[in-house]
């Protein structure tokens, strides 16, 4: 199927502000979608369609697809590259207005999401996923590559951060693939990659997810302090008591929070 005729068939003009570039490589889609693990077995939730080109990759694969895409003069273009697949149920809503419970019902069973994601909503979907989805068994994204690298970045590296350690908290990340920012549609200013989620909710025992949040943040306001600098502004302890927590733990007290592993802010969360 040539989606840029029916593109232009359907009348259809892009919109930048809804982040819309587009892939049209059927082979590449095809190799992401089966890198995602996805099989007969899998519903699939597809966060922003657009002309449906991963859709169909994902559709010939999974057992049923559930897309949302906030652009309803999209639909005519939809009609036409989806009419062959019957597993397909497009959403035509912002899927930032819809709540975690609602997106879940409509899926009904465990699901994977997939997604070419614009990029600004990137940070906010992968945390409120991390955070608040109940059945989501992995998280595979297009997304600009440089915050690629900051979802599976080590710690001691200028990539690591907040979302680093929150997302690590919580699942197993790996970069599956790198996309040039020439195989998109029309062509932006950046490269992307695709990481691989996969949820691992039992991976650190003893996390407190009200503590450790709070320390990760805290920790990450400003890179460049020490973690009692931080701590003193953060929790209000003075610099004596900061200092104790720190060495008492067996850290040095000049440590900062990007030198720290999601267990070892596990570990301090639960001593403050
Ligand atoms: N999946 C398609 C592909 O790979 O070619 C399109 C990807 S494009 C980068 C992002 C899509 O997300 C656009 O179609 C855009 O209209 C849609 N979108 C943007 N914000 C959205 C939102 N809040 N809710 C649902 N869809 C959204």
């Amino acid at each position: 199927m040539n989606v840029k005729n029916v593109l232009k068939q359907t009348g259809f003009t892009f919109k930048k502000a809804f982040g819309q570039n587009f892939l049209t490589d059927e082979s590449l889609l095809a190799g992401v979608v089966e890198r995602s693990g996805v099989n007969e077995n899998t519903v699939v939730l597809e966060i922003g369609v657009g002309a449906g080109t991963l859709t169909r990759e994902i559709a010939k694969r999974a057992k049923r697809v559930v897309g949302y895409e906030i652009d309803k003069s999209l639909q005519p273009v939809l009609n036409e590259t989806l009419k062959d697949f019957s597993n397909v149920e497009i959403v035509y809503e912002d899927v930032m207005k819809s709540t975690m419970q609602e997106i879940e019902n409509k899926l009904n069973e465990n699901y994977i999401l997939v997604a070419n994601l614009p990029y600004y909503i990137t940070t906010p979907i992968v945390m409120r996923f991390i955070e608040e989805a109940k059945n989501v068994l992995a998280i595979v994204i297009t997304i600009q590559k440089e915050v690629a690298l900051r979802l599976v970045a080590k710690p001691k590296t200028s990539d690591y951060g907040s979302i680093t350690v929150s997302v690590d908290a919580e699942s197993d990340g790996e970069i599956i693939e790198y996309i040039g920012r020439e195989k998109f549609y029309p062509v932006p200013n950046v490269d992307s990659a695709v990481v691989k989620l996969t949820l691992n909710r039992n991976k650190y025992q003893n996390l407190n997810p009200e503590k450790f949040k709070k320390l990760v943040k805290c920790a990450f306001t400003m890179r460049r302090k020490t973690l009692v600098n931080n701590l003193i502004k953060g929790y209000g302890l003075t610099r004596e008591q900061a200092e104790n927590t720190i060495l008492s733990l067996g850290y040095d007290a000049g440590v900062r929070g990007e030198e720290l592993s999601t267990q070892d802010f596990i570990k301090i969360s639960n001593a403050l």
